[in-house]
């Protein structure tokens, strides 16, 4: 065996600092084109990069030919880029972290006290709007800057132990900072680190090319025009086509004479709810059946249907003892195996844009969204009503569903970023019970912000009931041992961290 280490990738101010040529002659393509001819060449991996990095221009052409010629796009995955994305707002961020197939670290509205950074987005030109849209989220702030001062007073009332040292200070101060931002609005600026190889860059171009929101079109010419003189033979096809800008043209005419299901204009005040709305959640039949049947499947050979009545036919108790020697050796951080990819569950809930933020990180899954409504309602954290604040809390999004409607008469989509972390969604997402288990491990914990606690608790709850052997490890970490103990009457099995 021989393995090389054939590339990684490093910051590009000191790929600029090592090359004469400023870096020009540097790029990832070499490793397309080198991977690209692994398929049919008699040569050895490492000789053939030796060659694509003689002929930069050689391997370009290579690379056009067998992505556009060929439509072997899978070889552009071998070139993967880090960009460094500031100064963008919420609402934008929702747009560039859909992605399954990159990854994001983002700054966290939980830890980083925010100064009112705001984008205005250049949609709202008229300098009427311009002003409301600013004294709206201004208004927003000052209530955040309030919220944080009255809460952090409180929780450092309610956890003086914790104040002795630094982190419990933090933890404190995070709190506070985590249920005042459910006011601030989705113009809010934040940043991330963004990680992702060139075939879904060029996804990204197609899909951002046709957002609604400018901002989100300029990222999208401006990460284009960075990445084009390191890598122009990887990022090929960037315009939408017709395809994507029209095929549901025809289905989404039809759909705007159905009557709509939330009433625009409903009267009164939207409701305030704590948390994750009412959650519906439907499953694939007999999962706890499925994931058996499909092991049996693959160790037996049988064809599948063959399998599952074999399984049907197997008694209630012989399915426990095999579930719970199945998980008789799990841990916290075990990843579930593929046969518990069988089993689908489909959530369906009206979220807050704060718990949208989270959600929608976990990229294991299918996420459909709707956008905001404020006749969804707005979640109220209850730390704000508990400080004697929920009375203005919801005078603010009063006032800001009314500055909503005018730019939303005026200005389509762009009035969205004058809603807040209050707002809600509907959602849907369809996860399988593998990912399931990694989603509720992490979000029905302690440590989890509480409004997707919430929603990752409601959702466990529901496929527990339905899929009870398969699910009955399903818990959040922090509650992982007593689980465990509850099941075995014995501590779960102990880890050697050599
Ligand atoms: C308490 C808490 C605090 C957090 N704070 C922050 C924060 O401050 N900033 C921030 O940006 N995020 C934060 N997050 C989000 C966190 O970093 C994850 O993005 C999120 O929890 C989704 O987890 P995941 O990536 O494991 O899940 P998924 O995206 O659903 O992935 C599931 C699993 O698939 C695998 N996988 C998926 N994609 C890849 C890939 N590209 N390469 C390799 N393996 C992959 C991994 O095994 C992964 O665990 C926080 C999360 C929690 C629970």
């Amino acid at each position: 065996m021989r393995v090389k280490l054939a590339g990684f990738n490093i910051d590009a101010d000191i790929v600029r600092r090592l090359d004469p040529d400023g870096g020009r002659h540097l790029t990832p393509e070499t490793l397309s084109a080198a991977y690209a001819r692994i398929s049919r060449s008699p040569l050895a991996v490492d000789q053939l990069r030796k060659q694509a990095c003689l002929d930069v221009e050689k391997s370009r052409r290579s690379n056009q030919r067998i992505i556009f010629e060929m439509g072997h796009h899978s070889v552009a995955e071998h070139a993967v880029f880090n960009f460094d994305i500031m100064g963008v707002s919420r609402l934008a961020l929702e747009e560039i972290e859909r992605f399954r197939l990159a990854s994001y670290t983002e700054k966290s509205q939980r830890y980083v006290t925010l100064e009112g950074d705001l984008v205005l987005p250049r949609e709202i030109r008229t300098p009427a709007l311009k002003k409301a849209f600013v004294e709206a989220v201004q208004r927003q702030n000052r209530f955040y800057v309030k919220a944080c001062e009255r809460l952090g007073r409180r929780l450092k009332r309610q956890h003086a132990a914790l104040l002795q040292g630094a982190a419990g200070q933090r933890l404190v101060e995070g709190w506070a900072k985590e249920d005042a931002r459910y006011i601030l609005s989705l113009a809010t600026s934040g940043q991330v680190g963004m990680t992702v190889n060139a075939r879904t860059l060029e996804h990204m171009f197609r899909c951002w090319r046709l957002s609604p929101r400018e901002e989100v079109r300029r990222l999208a010419a401006k990460l284009h025009s960075l990445v084009m003189p390191v890598a122009p033979s990887l990022i090929l096809f960037p315009e939408p086509t017709a395809f994507d800008r029209e095929a549901f043209s025809a289905s989404d005419e039809y759909f705007s004479s159905l009557p709509a299901a939330v009433p625009r204009a409903r009267a009164g005040r939207p409701g305030a709810v704590s948390g994750a709305g009412p959650v519906t959640v439907s499953f694939s039949a007999n999962g706890d059946d499925l994931i058996l049947a499909s092991r049996l499947s693959t160790v037996r050979r049988l064809n599948l249907a063959q399998a599952l009545s074999l399984i049907q036919k197997t008694s209630p108790a012989q399915k426990k003892r095999m579930y719970r020697e199945f998980f008789r050796q799990v841990q916290f951080f075990s990843a579930m195996p593929r046969e518990f990819e069988m089993a689908d569950i489909t959530i369906q809930a009206s979220i807050s844009a704060s718990c949208f933020a989270q959600l929608k990180r976990h990229r294991m899954a299918t996420l459909l969204s709707g956008e905001y409504e404020p006749e969804l309602g707005c979640t109220l954290p209850a730390s704000i009503a508990n400080s004697g604040l929920g009375e203005e809390f919801l005078r603010i999004i009063d006032a800001t569903n009314g500055v909503y409607s005018r730019l939303r008469e005026l200005q389509g989509a762009a009035a969205a970023y004058v809603l807040t972390n209050a707002h809600r969604r509907r959602i849907l997402m369809k996860m399988n019970l593998r990912e399931m288990y990694h989603f509720v491990r992490l979000r029905d914990d302690e440590h989890a912000q509480w409004d997707i606690r919430l929603l990752a608790h409601a959702v466990a709850a529901r496929v527990r009931e339905r899929m009870p052997l398969a699910a009955m490890m399903l818990c959040g970490k922090s509650r992982f041992n007593e689980e465990y103990e509850r099941i075995y009457q014995a501590p779960p099995p102990g880890i050697d961290l050599k």
